[in-house]
C-alpha cells in the first residue's frame, strides 16, 4: 500500500513493522479491533527482525515471561495454517548443557521451575546429550536438560505471517511511512505525525525497536534501551549433518542451531559492544554491522573444541546485527506512565521473536481493557526510572546486559556496570564502614557490611554466599542490640490538598482518615482486588500526608495515584525522595540509643507503635515513625538532606554504648522472612488479593465511601477461607537448601503451589520461604499440618513445614517493646 492511502484516523496506530509491531496488530484484529494502522518507516522486518537466529525457547527467568513465550510457541504451531504464510517453525526441542556443577545446579533449578510452569523437561546425562546432538564433544560436560517443546522459526517469515493475519483481520499496513512525532494533548496520545501528515488515534503503540527511545523521548516518555552488536556465524553446508535440536552452552557463551545442513553458532559474549551511541541513521534498512572476528574469536575457538566438525566446515557468513537491550535485561511493555493511551512493546534483549506472540496478545488486551490482562510486573515499563534513558548510562550498562543472558544467574547477583548513579547522603560513610553495595532502581544501598574492610569481595552461590556470616551477625545484632539501616532509596511523596483524604481513602484499602500523627499500613488495589502497591501513609496534618513506597515503584505508584485523582479534586503530589533520606534504627536497644540523643519522651506511652512525630536528634529535628520491617522495636527517621550527615554521625557516635552495628538489605530480607512481611513484586502483586496474601487485617471493609477493589474482595470473602493463600515455609534439616523463587511446593506428592521468595532466617536458624498454595476447601493451618509437604529445589524434593503465622515472635511482643 502506498503512503497516499494514509487515513485521517485509526482506532490504534502501531509504529514499527518488526516482529513486535506486526504481532500487536495481528492480536488487536483478533480481538475485533479492526481499525488498526501499522506505520513502518521502510519495509517490514528491515530493523532487527530479519536477521534474528530464530530460536524459540519457552522457559524464561520468570513465570510471566515464560507464559508469554509458551503462548508464542503454541501460536507458531498454527500460524502458518491460519494465514497461509510459511513460518519455518520446527519444534525440534532444545538442550541446555552445563560444564560446571554450579551451572548444573542453575539448570536443575530452572528445570524445576519449568516443571512448575507446566513445561515438559527431562534430565540428560552427557551420553544422552551426545545421543541427541551427535557432533558435540562431551569432555567436561556435567549434564543438562531437554526441553522438547522448544524449536526454531524463520523470523522474517513469521513477521510476514503476523502481517498477513493482521491484514486479513482488517488492519492497514503502510510501509515507507515514518512516524516523525507522537501527538500528545493534555497528557494523552491522540495520534501520530507521519511524513505524509497526521493520523488521529485513540491509542498509539511504540514498537520501533532500537529507534523507540528517541521517538518516545520527543513526547517526554522514557523507554530506556540501547542497541548492541550481536554476532553469529553460519557454516557452509556440512555433509551428513543430521537434523539437530538447539544446543545452549552458557558456560561457553554459545548456542548452536542446525538449519538446512548448516550450523549457526551464536554468541552472548560477556563483554558486549554497544552500538548507535550517536543515534541510528534514518537510512538504516536491512543493514548489517561490520564483522569483528577478533571480538568473537575466543568463543569461536571454544566452539571449535566443543563441536570439532566446525574445524573442517568453512564459515559462509560472519554476521553482526544490532539488537536493543534494556538496563535490567527485561523488555518494556504496557502503557507508559507519562502519556495515557501511549503503549510500548520494545527493548527485547534478544528474545523478541520467542516473546512476540505472548507480548502481542497481552498488549492488545491491555489496550482494549485499559489494564494488563494478567500480572506483568516483571516487564511493565512503569518499573523504569526517568534517569535510565540517559544515553551514557545505557551504553555502559549494555556492555554487560547482552552476556548476562548466558552468564550465571546467581541469587542476589548485582550489575557490575553503570553503578554509583544514585547515592544517599550517607554513601561514603557506609563505604567507610565496610558496606558492599547493591542497587535498586539505580540507588546504591548496602547489601551487607564487612566491618574493617574497605572493598569487600563477594562470592555468589546458590547455597550460602560469602557474606552469610556478615548477614548473620547483622540479624543477630538486630535481635539483641540495635542496627542502623540506610533506607534512603525508599520513595516518599507528599500528598496534600483539601481533597487529599478523600482521594487517598478511595485508593487505599485501609482507612487513612486517622488522627494526624498516625501511620497506616495499606495496599492499593485494582478493581479485581489485586495489589497494585504496598505503602505506608502517615497523616501529617488535616490535609497533608506522607506516602512511602519501595524504590522500584517510584514511577509506577505515583502514576497510579495521579491517575486516580478525579478532575474536580484538589490534591497535589510532590516527590520528596531526593530531599528526605531515611534511616532506620531497629532492635531492642533502639529506644535507649535514640533517647540519649533526644530531649523528647520516646517512651511507649508517649510514642506508641504506629505513630509518627517530629523529634529532636542532636541539633536537628527529624520525623520519626515507630514502625518495623524486621520484627523488632524500631524507628524510621526521615532526615532532611542537609541534616543527614549530622544525624548519622550522632547516631553512630552514641551507638557504641548500645552495641550498634550497621546492616544491609540481605539482613532485612532474612529478618522480614522470619516475620512473614510480604514484599511487593515477589510475594504480593497485581493478581494477589489481601485475602489471599493474608493481609485482610489492613482492609477497612466498612469505611465510608469504600475503596477501589472492595466489591471484588467482598465476593472473595463470601466464599469463605481463601482457596489460594500465601503461607510461610520452613525447610527441614541442616542440609536444607535455600529457596529463591518459583520452586514447586507439593503436599502428599501433589503440586499445590510455588515459592515467591526465600532466605535463611538467622533468628530461627532455618531455611525459610513464602509461597502461594491452593486447596479448594480453603488453606488452613490444620490442612497444612495434615499433609506431607515438600519443596522441590534443583530437581530434588525436600521436606518442609508451612503455616499461616510468623516463625519468629508471632505475637509481636518484640515489636511492641513496651
Ligand atoms: C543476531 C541476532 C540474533 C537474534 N536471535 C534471536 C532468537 O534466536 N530468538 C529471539 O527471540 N530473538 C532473537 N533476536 C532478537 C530479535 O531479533 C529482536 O528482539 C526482535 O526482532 C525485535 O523486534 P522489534 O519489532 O522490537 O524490532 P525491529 O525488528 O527492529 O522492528 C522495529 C521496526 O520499527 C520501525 N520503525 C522505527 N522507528 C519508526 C518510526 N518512527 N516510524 C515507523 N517505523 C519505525 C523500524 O524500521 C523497524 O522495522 C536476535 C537478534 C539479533 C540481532
Amino acid at each position: 500500500m502506498s503512503a497516499a492511502a494514509l487515513p485521517a484516523s485509526a482506532d490504534v496506530v502501531v509504529i514499527g513493522g518488526g516482529v513486535a509491531g506486526t504481532s500487536v496488530a495481528y492480536h488487536l484484529t483478533k480481538l475485533g479491533i479492526r481499525d488498526v494502522l501499522l506505520c513502518e518507516r521502510k519495509q517490514l522486518t528491515c530493523g532487527t527482525t530479519w536477521h534474528a537466529a530464530g530460536l524459540v525457547t519457552q522457559l524464561r527467568a520468570t513465570r510471566q515471561m515464560t507464559e508469554l513465550a509458551k503462548y508464542t510457541g503454541e501460536l507458531f504451531g498454527r500460524l502458518e495454517q491460519e494465514t497461509g504464510q510459511a513460518t519455518g517453525f520446527q519444534q525440534r526441542g532444545s538442550l541446555r548443557v552445563a560444564n560446571t556443577p554450579e551451572r548444573y545446579e542453575e539448570l536443575a533449578r530452572g528445570a524445576s521451575m519449568g516443571r512448575n510452569f507446566g513445561l515438559p523437561v527431562e534430565r540428560m546425562s552427557p551420553a544422552e546429550i551426545r545421543e541427541r546432538w551427535p557432533p558435540v564433544n562431551i569432555d567436561g560436560i556435567v549434564g543438562g536438560f531437554w526441553f522438547p517443546n522448544d524449536g526454531q522459526v524463520n523470523p522474517a517469515d513469521v513477521t510476514m505471517a503476523y502481517a498477513k493475519g493482521a491484514r486479513l483481520g482488517g488492519a492497514r499496513i503502510l510501509e515507507h511511512t515514518p512516524v516523525t512525532r507522537i501527538l500528545v494533548e493534555r497528557g494523552r496520545a491522540v495520534g501520530v505525525m507521519t511524513g505524509e501528515g497526521p493520523v488521529r488515534a485513540r491509542s498509539v503503540v511504540v514498537c520501533g525497536g532500537m529507534w523507540s527511545r528517541e521517538l518516545a523521548a520527543q513526547a517526554g516518555v522514557s523507554l530506556p534501551l540501547h542497541a548492541a552488536e550481536h554476532f553469529y556465524v553460519v557454516t557452509e553446508p556440512i555433509a551428513g549433518l543430521p537434523r539437530l535440536p538447539v544446543l545452549f552452552l552458557g558456560d561457553e557463551w554459545t548456542y548452536y542451531k542446525e538449519d538446512a545442513g548448516k550450523l549457526l553458532v551464536g554468541f552472548f559474549e560477556p563483554v558486549a559492544k554497544p552500538w548507535g551511541q550517536r543515534g541510528i541513521a534514518d537510512s538504516f534498512c536491512f543493514e548489517t554491522l561490520p564483522e569483528d572476528v577478533e571480538h568473537i574469536a575466543p568463543y569461536l575457538e571454544a566452539a571449535t573444541r566443543r563441536v570439532p566438525l566446525l574445524k573442517q566446515a568453512g564459515i559462509q557468513l560472519f554476521f553482526n546485527g544490532p539488537e536493543s537491550f534494556t538496563p535490567d535485561d527485561r523488555y518494556l511493555l504496557g502503557e507508559t506512565p507519562e502519556v495515557r493511551g501511549l503503549y510500548c512493546a520494545t527493548g527485547f534483549n534478544s528474545v523478541g521473536i520467542l516473546s512476540s506472540g505472548g507480548v502481542g496478545k497481552a498488549l492488545a488486551e491491555w489496550i482494549r481493557d485499559g489494564r494488563p490482562p494478567v500480572e506483568l510486573i516483571d516487564v511493565d515499563v512503569r518499573r523504569m526510572q526517568p534517569f535510565q534513558r540517559n544515553r551514557r548510562y545505557l551504553a555502559d550498562r549494555t556492555v554487560e546486559t547482552l552476556g548476562l543472558l548466558f552468564d550465571m544467574h546467581w541469587p542476589a547477583r548485582q550489575f557490575a556496570t553503570a553503578r554509583g548513579v544514585r547515592r544517599s547522603p550517607f554513601h561514603d560513610r557506609l563505604l567507610a564502614a565496610g558496606a558492599w553495595m547493591t542497587e535498586a532502581a539505580g540507588f546504591e544501598r548496602p547489601g551487607f557490611f564487612a566491618p574493617g574492610e574497605t572493598a569487600p569481595q563477594v562470592r555468589y552461590s546458590y547455597g550460602h554466599p560469602s557474606w552469610f556470616a556478615h548477614t548473620r551477625a547483622e540479624c543477630r545484632n538486630t535481635a539483641e542490640h540495635v542496627t542502623l539501616f540506610d533506607h534512603s532509596c525508599f520513595v516518599k511523596y507528599g500528598v496534600e490538598g483539601v481533597d487529599a483524604v478523600r482521594v487517598l481513602n478511595r485508593v487505599c484499602a485501609n482507612d487513612v482518615d486517622v488522627a494526624p500523627g498516625r501511620v497506616v499500613y495499606t495496599q492499593w488495589l485494582n478493581e479485581a482486588g489485586g495489589i497494585e502497591a504496598d505503602v505506608t501513609v502517615t497523616r501529617l496534618a488535616e490535609e497533608s500526608f506522607l506516602v512511602v513506597t519501595i524504590a522500584v515503584s517510584q514511577v509506577r505508584d505515583r502514576s497510579w495515584l495521579q491517575r486516580h485523582i478525579p478532575d474536580d479534586a484538589r490534591v497535589y503530589i510532590t516527590d520528596l525522595t531526593s530531599g528526605l533520606p531515611m534511616l532506620a534504627l531497629m532492635g531492642p536497644k533502639s529506644r535507649a540509643l535514640l533517647q540519649g540523643l533526644s530531649q523528647d519522651d520516646l517512651g511507649d506511652a508517649a510514642f506508641p507503635f504506629g505513630t509518627s512525630r517530629e523529634i529532636e536528634i542532636g541539633y536537628a529535628r527529624v520525623r520519626a515513625s515507630r514502625l518495623t520491617f524486621v520484627g523488632e522495636l524500631g524507628y524510621e527517621l526521615y532526615v532532611p538532606a542537609e541534616f543527614a550527615a549530622h544525624v548519622f554521625d550522632a547516631i553512630v557516635a552514641a551507638g557504641a554504648a548500645h552495641g550498634l552495628r550497621q546492616g544491609g538489605y540481605f539482613a532485612i530480607n532474612a529478618l522480614r522472612m522470619e516475620k512473614g512481611y510480604r514484599h511487593w513484586g515477589h510475594d504480593i502483586g497485581e493478581e494477589d488479593s489481601p485475602l489471599q496474601a493474608g493481609l485482610s487485617f489492613a482492609v477497612a471493609w466498612d469505611k465510608p465511601g469504600g475503596f477501589i477493589g472492595r466489591e471484588a474482595l467482598l465476593r472473595q470473602r463470601s466464599q469463605g477461607a481463601a482457596a489460594r493463600r500465601l503461607v510461610l515455609l520452613r525447610l527441614g534439616g541442616q542440609e536444607a537448601p535455600l529457596v529463591h523463587h518459583h520452586e514447586p511446593i507439593y503436599r502428599d506428592g501433589v503440586l499445590i503451589g510455588s515459592v515467591t521468595s526465600g532466605a535463611y532466617g538467622h533468628r530461627v536458624d532455618a531455611s525459610l520461604g513464602m509461597g502461594y498454595v491452593t486447596c479448594a476447601d480453603g488453606v488452613t493451618d490444620a490442612w497444612l499440618a495434615a499433609g506431607q509437604l515438600e519443596v522441590e529445589v534443583a530437581w530434588q524434593r525436600y521436606p518442609a513445614r508451612a503455616q499461616l503465622g510468623a516463625w519468629y515472635d508471632p505475637r509481636n511482643t518484640r515489636v511492641r517493646g513496651a
